[in-house]
């Protein structure tokens, strides 16, 4: 599967002592909740995006194939995926965009598209290359959005509403400049700008952080999550994995259409209740601790135990030699590749 793990920095750092290579034993881990329980960052429960075998075919192809979305009220949701998997045209359905070829989408509890003149005022949307007026500057073009908009403001909020969204996405409200001078990564913004401007409950952005550097990155990031314990629910496509393991609560991963996961992240991302261990002596550590051993490549143990530092002590009061250990914790790239793998 080809989703990349950059820019946004090395995500969780490994554990000292977790093996680098994602080909840990499936077996001892532990079974990989499909459908977890819906629940926010705070605990609230609801449906704010449900869909149900929602599907859409361009001829032959199953482009999105009989998915079953679950976004709760309060969630910063990752939708996962490599290239071409089929996230952009669930998010054209869940916008009534596109219609679907069979299934429900509902977003904030009602049907799309038919109840998209009551939805979509309450939710952003960031989706794929945000359009804007090439000879007026972003301040002029959010406000002619939101005057041409279906509740235009008065003009003295709608001119600090611009000015405040602007600023809120690393902005200039008093740059003069069209737009067609703007770099990728300041489109992107202005995007960003759009969606905020009517304060919506929902947030739902395809790559939102599509062409923007390290630091613009995190500054995103950062928006989001300020956001989020503001209230907005945040619904985010991506091809990051770092991206959504250092933003998301939930997790939803497509493959060729499918949805191969959902699930809260730190469910997926517990304990594992093994212990890493690298040694020169592997063979010797084998056979002093027996069945407790679950997986052993060159120097490197999975050892069944929640004791690291007792495990250390015990092998090394056996003389072995013992150059890292610690808990071993899965990362989403683990979890996602062995979700992806699955028949
Ligand atoms: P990317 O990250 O590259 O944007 P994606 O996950 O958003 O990919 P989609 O754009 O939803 O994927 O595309 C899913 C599949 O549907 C792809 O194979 C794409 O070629 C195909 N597809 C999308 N739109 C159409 C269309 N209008 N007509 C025919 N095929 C389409």
């Amino acid at each position: 599967m080809n989703l990349r793990s950059g820019p946004v920095g090395s995500g969780a750092p490994a554990s000292p002592g977790a093996p680098a290579s994602p080909a840990a034993p499936v077996g001892p881990i532990g079974h990989l909740g499909r459908d977890g329980p819906v629940g926010g960052r705070d605990g609230r429960v609801g449906a704010v995006i449900r869909t149900r075998a929602l599907t859409k075919r361009f001829g032959p192809l199953r482009a999105v194939d009989a998915i079953d979305l679950k976004v709760a009220e309060g969630d910063v949701y990752g939708f996962l995926g490599a290239n071409g998997s089929g996230k952009t045209t669930t998010v054209r359905m869940l916008l009534g965009l596109v219609l679907p070829t069979s299934g429900v989408a509902e977003v904030l509890g009602e049907s799309m598209p038919a109840a998209r003149r009551t939805v979509l005022p309450q939710v952003g949307a960031l989706v794929e290359g945000p359009g804007a007026y090439p000879h007026l500057s972003g301040r002029a073009n959010l406000t002619l959005l939101d005057a041409s908009g279906a509740r235009p403001s008065r003009a003295t909020n709608r001119r600090n509403r611009v000015a405040e969204v602007l600023a809120q996405v690393g902005l200039d409200p008093s740059d003069r400049r069209p737009t067609r001078t703007y770099s990728l990564g300041m489109r992107q913004r202005l995007g960003l700008a759009a969606a905020l401007m009517r304060r919506p409950r929902l947030l739902i952005l395809d790559e939102p952080t599509n062409g923007l550097d390290p630091q613009g990155i995190q500054e995103i990031r950062r928006l989001l999550l300020e956001l989020n314990r503001g209230g907005t629910t945040v619904f985010l496509s991506s091809h990051l994995l770092p991206e959504v393991e250092q933003l998301c609560t939930r997790v939803g991963v497509l493959d060729r259409g499918r949805l191969v996961l959902q699930d809260r992240l730190d469910v997926l991302l517990r304990p594992t209740g093994l212990v890493a261990v690298r040694t020169p002596d592997a063979g010797l550590a084998t056979s002093l601790l027996g069945p407790a051993v679950v997986h052993v490549e060159d120097d490197r143990l999975l050892v069944r135990s929640e004791d690291a530092a007792g495990l250390n002590g015990y092998l090394v009061g056996e003389r072995v030699r013992v150059v890292e250990v610690g808990p071993y914790r899965r990362d989403l790239e683990h979890v996602v590749a062995e979700a992806v793998a699955r028949p």
